[in-house]
This record gives C-alpha cells, sequence and structure tokens, in this order.
C-alpha cells in the first residue's frame, strides 16, 4: 500500500490500556505475583491473599475521536478501570499511555498538567459547587488555570449554549432538574476543552427521556468537537446508540470488544449472548452482514435479474431493507458505489438477520 493512504488511513491511539490489573487490599503485590506466576482465579485471590481484583488483564486501544464504551454489571470493575485512566488510582500491574505517553510515569506537576489540560470528566453525580452560579461552575477549570473573567465568561457561554441551557447561566444548581445539573457537568467538562472526555455512567441516574435526549445532544456534540470519549454504562442499550466500539466487561475481565454490530451479532459468550438477547437487529445490523454472494445465490437460483430485483446499498440497515422487501417476492441485489452488484439478500436471510441470527457463509 502506498504510504500516503497509509498516513490517510492510520487511527491514532489516544489511549492505550496494557496488560491492566489492580487488585484492591494490603496483600495485592503478592496476590498479583501469585496470579502471574499460578494463575489464580478472582475467588483464589479472595481466600489466599484477602484481596479484591477489581480488574484483570484489561488491554485495549481507543483511537482519536472515537466513542469507546465500556458495558457491564455493576461491581465488573468500570468505574476502576476509568479511574486509571487519569491516574485516580494507580495499577498493581501494566501500562496506560495517553497519546503516547506512559502515565505511571509523570511526576505530580506533570500529572496535574494532564489532568487540567488533557482529560475532562463526568461522573453520574456532578457534585456542581452549591454557592457557585451555573456560569461559575462552568468556568471552574479556566479560573483555577488563571484565565481573566472576560475570556472565561465567553468560553462558559459557548459551552452553556452547546448543551442548551441559555438563560441559566445565572441559577444555582438547586434551581436545575437532574437532567440539566448533568449538562452543566458536561458543559463543564468541555468548556476546559480537553482532548479526552472520561464518562462514569454520566446518565444512569436520568429519566428515560432526559436520558435520551442528552444522549443525543451528547452524540450530536461529540461529532462537532471530535473528542475522544471513553464512555461507561450498564446499558447495553446505550452502549450500543452512543459507541463507535463497546468493550463488555465481566467479574473484572474484558470479555470482548467490537462494534455495535460485531457485539450484536456474534456475541462471546453466554453473558454477551443475554445482554444482546433484548436488542432490536433492525437499526444495527446491516445489507453487507447478512448478504450472500451472488455466485452463491445464482448456484441455487439461476441468474440474478437485475431489472426486477429491488435495490439496496451495503450499509442500509434491516429497517431500510424490510421497507425495500415488502412489496415484492424478488430477494435483494446490494449494490457498491461503482454500481455492481456485490451480493444478494434473499427474505430467508432478513428475517434471519431480524432474529440476530446470521448464517454464517461457507466458505
Ligand atoms: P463498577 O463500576 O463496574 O460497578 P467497580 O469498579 O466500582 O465496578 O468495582 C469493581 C470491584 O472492585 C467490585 O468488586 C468492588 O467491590 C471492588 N472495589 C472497588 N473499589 C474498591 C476499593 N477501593 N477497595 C476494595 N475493593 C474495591
Ligand atoms: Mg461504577
Amino acid at each position: 500500500m502506498p504510504e500516503i493512504n497509509q498516513e490517510t488511513d492510520a487511527k491514532s491511539p489516544m489511549i492505550e490500556c496494557h496488560d491492566l490489573w489492580k487488585i484492591f487490599g494490603s496483600n495485592s503485590d503478592k496476590a498479583m505475583a501469585a496470579v502471574k506466576n499460578q494463575g489464580l482465579s478472582k475467588l483464589e485471590v479472595r481466600d489466599s491473599f484477602n484481596c479484591v481484583v477489581g480488574v484483570q488483564n484489561a488491554s485495549f486501544t481507543v483511537n482519536e475521536g472515537e466513542i469507546f464504551c465500556i458495558m457491564g454489571l455493576s461491581g465488573s470493575g468500570k468505574s476502576t478501570l476509568i479511574r486509571h485512566i487519569n491516574r485516580l488510582i494507580e495499577p498493581t500491574h501494566g501500562t496506560v499511555k495517553i497519546d503516547g505517553q506512559d502515565i505511571n510515569k509523570l511526576n505530580a506537576r506533570e500529572l496535574r498538567q494532564l489532568r487540567a489540560e488533557k482529560i475532562g470528566m463526568v461522573f453520574q453525580s456532578m457534585a456542581l459547587m452549591p454557592h457557585r452560579t451555573v456560569r461559575e461552575n462552568v468556568a471552574f477549570s479556566l479560573e483555577v488555570r488563571g484565565i481573566d473573567k472576560k475570556e472565561r465568561d465567553e468560553v462558559a457561554d459557548r459551552a452553556i449554549d452547546a448543551v442548551d441551557l441559555n438563560g441559566w447561566d445565572m441559577k444555582y444548581p438547586d434551581e436545575l432538574s437532574g437532567g440539566m445539573q448533568q449538562r452543566v457537568g458536561l458543559a463543564r467538562a468541555i468548556a476546559a476543552d480537553p482532548a479526552i472526555l472520561l464518562m462514569d455512567e454520566p446518565f444512569s441516574a436520568l429519566d428515560p427521556l432526559i436520558r435520551r435526549q442528552l444522549q443525543d445532544k451528547f452524540m450530536a456534540l461529540s461529532a462537532e468537537m471530535k473528542k475522544t470519549t471513553l464512555f461507561i454504562t450498564h446499558d447495553l442499550d446505550e452502549a450500543i446508540r452512543i459507541g463507535d466500539r463497546i468493550a463488555i466487561m465481566k467479574d473484572g475481565v474484558i470479555v470482548q470488544i467490537g462494534t455495535p454490530e460485531e457485539i450484536v451479532t456474534a456475541p462471546a459468550d453466554d453473558y454477551v449472548a443475554d445482554f444482546v438477547a433484548g436488542i432490536s437487529k433492525l437499526e444495527l445490523i446491516t445489507a453487507q452482514k447478512v448478504m450472500e454472494p451472488v455466485s452463491t445465490y445464482e448456484s441455487r437460483n439461476g441468474p440474478i435479474k437485475e431489472e426486477k430485483f429491488p435495490e439496496a446499498a451495503p450499509t442500509d440497515n434491516l429497517d431500510t431493507l424490510v421497507d425495500i422487501s415488502i412489496d415484492t417476492n424478488h430477494p435483494i441485489i446490494v449494490k457498491g458505489s461503482d454500481g455492481r452488484p456485490t451480493g444478494i439478500v434473499t427474505k430467508h436471510a432478513l428475517l434471519r438477520g431480524i432474529q440476530g441470527r446470521i448464517e454464517e457463509d461457507e466458505a
């Protein structure tokens, strides 16, 4: 491949976790050694060393501009994992790199700088400062950095505008609803203009409707501002709506990493399959996932009839394919951007796709 293509295609890693472990307890180093040398399980670590394995052997990369979700049940280690990314806690073993820099090698001053300039955090409960107005809360990080009042008010007002809270800038936190307070938290994080946003269940405490609105708001902002986001949730629906990729955690272990479509169509184990069972496949699964090669179709049915078969694009989702197929008994031809047939979606494959049962092609 010519070098220029590699450059344009290359994704640059913004967050890299490698073989990350967190074992809680005063014997954590001994427990870690025993895990490494004798392969002790989580239960054995608890019984032999009185330690809790919070995160176990986590490795993943979040690329620049990506929204990477970590999903798992309560207690699966999500918060423990995310706290390593800005070094609120130190790993028992393993490395975290931000923009290529090993953050466990930073001194106290460098770490403060990293947190102030590169990383913003949004939590489930924003802990806004009660005696400060919305605008003063949003501008706080700029104040800490010594930026003058005129400039920080301008920046704060833009952030308040971005989360649709215009007119609320002079109110105090207790005059706002829970959803609005989370918006202030989001505005506070983006006012500091960090390259990376760490979000630990930011919308989990909100009512479903408000939550959906905030998800939409966040996705629009994220696309516009091109932040790299690590987003934690215990809700697979939320992870699927928001995430470019999703890591699924169970008992401190990342059991699967993939795009929403990959997770839903090929769950790695029963735990993931249970989560996925209740998810609607209509918007997630695309034509390219359920189509078969033209030659395979033709070997069963004879030549395709291009003038009769309806057409779809490889990225059309099942919902669209249903619309296309509803008034015809013919299969759908999937055509690439060059207008040439790249596959066929039969009604059989479409219905199986809706069930989430993708037939593997026998290559
Ligand atoms: P989640 O965010 O997915 O709900 P956590 O990361 O909070 O999960 O917790 C993962 C595991 O680590 C749990 O078993 C929890 O009890 C344990 N844990 C978290 N923090 C500590 C701590 N400071 N000391 C001991 N155990 C902890
Ligand atoms: Mg948590």
